[in-house]
């Protein structure tokens, strides 16, 4: 063990859930790495795991790989499978003698048997796990739909700005250094969350096209003043019938909650501001198969 370097677990539980989808996601459909095969498997990628590697070896981490799991979206996660990786990271993490900080992944959107909410389920875990004041910095897909309680049980939420995803490696990499201005002493992060009342259909959630495009280049905008470390808007995923769906806006502030709670709600205002164009004009099942029968 290198004493002089922060000791930084990461690690991973990635599931889209469709709740309206019967066949359930079993243990046996994650594909699991764990320990070294995390960056084995994970290093060269463009996933927000990769980028927590590349911020590690740049912010002189000694990078603790517990548990990277993921499945192809589908329906919810059997509890059996939701207890056995959620212990499993937990139970690892608990083994280690020591740690600094935890750069963990999730996606925002998993639904288990049990809990609407399954990832916040993991991160009132891990915090229960690791007590408070032991930093965890969390990200989530732009489909992730934000249970309030995540921000209580994380230090710093964040999320990929891009729909369709390109920049998930940023977003790992933006986690690894705000923990490491955490861990020398130089942010203190403080979030809000604002939750419209608004649920954006898949085809309203090109973030280069409006209504969010504008919305999204505004939470870059934001992330130039210096007191605020990361601005998330989560458009969040339609496809699960549970309390916290639908779009969401997360920003971390170096220790100014008010502007926090002032910006959230801003850019809260301004999704809102957007219902009237999301009406869908979409054909109805008869002339939709008549569409297809006159393309084929
Ligand atoms: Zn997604």
């Amino acid at each position: 063990m290198d004493t002089s370097k922060p000791r930084v677990a990461i690690a991973g539980i990635l599931h889209e859930s469709n709740s309206f989808f019967r066949r359930p996601t079993r243990l046996t459909d994650f594909d699991i790495s764990r320990g070294d095969q995390v960056p084995a498997a994970y290093a060269a990628g463009a996933s927000e795991i990769a980028g927590f590697l590349d911020g590690a070896r740049k912010f002189g981490f000694e990078v603790v790989p517990v548990l990277v799991a993921w499945a192809t979206p589908g329906g919810p996660v059997e509890t059996q499978a939701f207890e056995a990786l959620t212990t499993e990271l937990i139970g690892t993490l608990k083994a280690q003698p020591h740690l600094d900080g935890l750069l963990l992944a999730l996606h925002g959107a998993m639904v288990s048997d049990e809990f609407p909410h399954a990832d916040a389920e993991i991160a009132r875990r891990v915090r229960e796990a690791v007590g408070p004041g032991f930093p965890v910095v969390v990200t989530h897909d732009f489909h992730g739909n934000v249970a309030p309680d995540m921000i209580r049980y994380t230090d710093v939420l964040l999320s990929y700005k891009t729909n369709p995803h390109i920049d998930q490696h940023e977003c790992g990499t933006k986690a690894a250094r705000i923990l490491h201005q955490i861990l020398t002493g130089r942010a203190r992060p403080v979030q809000a969350i604002a939750k419209p009342a608004l649920l954006y259909n898949i085809r309203f959630q090109n973030t280069n096209l409006e209504p969010l495009r504008s919305i999204v280049d505004e939470s870059r905008m934001l992330e130039r003043d210096p007191r605020v470390l990361t601005v998330s808007v989560l458009g969040g995923y339609q496809y699960a019938d549970t309390p916290a769906m639908g779009a969401s806006v997360v920003v971390v502030t170096d220790n100014e909650p008010d502007l926090a709670r002032a910006e959230a709600d801003r850019l809260g205002r301004m999704l809102w501001d957007t219902r009237d164009r999301l009406r869908l004009d979409l054909p109805d099942a008869a002339a939709a198969v008549r569409q297809a029968c006159a393309s084929s």
